[in-house]
């Protein structure tokens, strides 16, 4: 009698599936990585899915029925919190500022002044969706000075510009792998600090015994030491590729990463800007995401059809048009993790120009691409 044998395919060990268990201290290593990373010394909690999973988590840990809070809008996450916060119970003040800049740290004052009592206040550092970007320092001392806590989305901000949590006051930092770290999007961290804490251990309205709880993630693993077993299986590849993610950030440096990123978003602006035909969204520089860059498409053109022509230039480049209502007039560039590189922002360039010429608008392609390059050298020697 002959019995079949497994092929040799089925036997061989596969890199991605037969891997030995990821320990309790390599999970706890990763935590204390993103910690260094985040510049914090509060608690960080790896959560187990996108980013949109811990952003949720905070709000609806943080924040209860008679809770006011003062939602910073300056894109399309802000409007998502908001709806989670009013589902909480909590009163929101809306404070939104035009995509075309930031809110100021004294707008923020000012509503916290004719609002006293505000005691959750959440808040986008950069926003990928409407390439602008926040500054967070001046805003966390007047949120601090209230005495209220600060949520901050840092997605498209981590790796892409300084993030200062401690030295900022941010009491729930969050973060994902999938923008500027050029890593996983099935992984997130928050950062959470004592106050914050405090005022979920308070709340009964806090999830438990829930994917969205960080208090049970906080009692079955952090105050447990980090040795015990994790409340849910660790998500394994994602968990690697996290790891991976930050080696290379440490080989690379991460001021160099900060850099290459400014670099992108200068070269990206000034170069859109010597085409000819198309505006920079973002008014100022200063006020401009590194993460994306959102360009206004010429009077007539469609944004929706200028993306899909630069893409039938060349398919590899990161334009998109924009989503929601703006999305006839607002293109969008990404340049993060491997888009932010000296290669993709002229190719990029190319592509626009060879859209704008298909659909009958100027495009002046070489001083783009010069323009761009001289913007990339000056963003670094500064
Ligand atoms: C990208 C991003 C996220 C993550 O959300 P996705 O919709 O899954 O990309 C959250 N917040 C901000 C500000 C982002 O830019």
């Amino acid at each position: 009698m002959t019995v079949s044998q497994p092929s040799s395919a089925t036997r061989s060990p596969h890199p991605l599936l037969d891997l030995p268990p990821l320990t309790a201290p390599r999970f706890a290593a990763i935590e204390d990585r993103v910690a260094a990373l985040l510049r914090t010394r509060n608690d960080v909690l790896i959560t187990q899915g996108e980013a949109l999973l811990p952003l949720e988590a905070a709000i609806r840990s943080a924040v209860r029925p008679g809770s006011t809070a003062l939602n910073v809008v300056t894109g399309p996450y802000g409007e998502t919190f908001g709806g989670w916060l009013r589902s909480c119970g909590a009163t929101v003040v809306d404070l939104v500022a035009p995509f075309e800049g930031a809110v100021s740290a004294e707008r923020v004052a000012g509503a916290l002044q004719d609002h006293p009592e505000i005691d959750f206040v959440s808040l986008v550092h950069a926003e990928a969706a409407t390439g602008n970007t926040n500054p967070v320092a001046g805003i966390g001392a007047a949120v601090r000075a209230h005495g209220a806590l600060l949520m901050l989305d840092a997605v498209a901000s981590v790796a892409a510009e300084p993030l200062e949590t401690d030295a900022w006051g941010v009491d729930l930092c969050v973060i994902g792998g999938q923008k500027a770290m050029g890593g996983p999007a099935g992984v997130s961290a928050v950062a959470v600090s004592d106050r914050a804490w405090q005022r979920i251990t308070d709340n009964p309205q806090a999830p438990r015994r829930s994917y969205l709880s960080l208090l049970d993630w906080k009692e079955r693993w952090t105050d447990a030491g980090r040795t015990a077993l994790l409340p849910h299986a660790p998500a394994q590849l994602e968990m690697l590729a996290l790891e991976a993610c930050l080696d290379r950030i440490d080989a690379e440096g991460l001021d160099a990463v900060i850099a290459r990123h400014r670099a992108a978003s200068a070269a990206t602006r000034a170069g859109a800007r010597a085409l000819g035909s198309l505006g920079c969204f973002v008014v100022r520089d200063q006020d401009a995401a590194p993460v994306a860059t959102t360009l206004r498409a010429p009077a007539g053109v469609d944004a929706r059809e200028l993306a899909a022509a630069a893409l039938r230039s060349n398919p590899a480049v990161p334009v998109q048009a924009a989503a929601g209502a703006l999305a006839k007039e607002m293109l969008r560039v990404n340049h993060y993790g491997p888009a932010a590189t000296r290669s993709t922002v002229p190719a990029t360039l190319r592509a626009l120009a060879d859209g704008l010429t298909a659909l009958g608008a100027a495009a002046d392609a070489s001083a783009a691409a010069q323009a761009a390059d001289e913007a990339w050298e000056a963003a670094l020697a500064r």
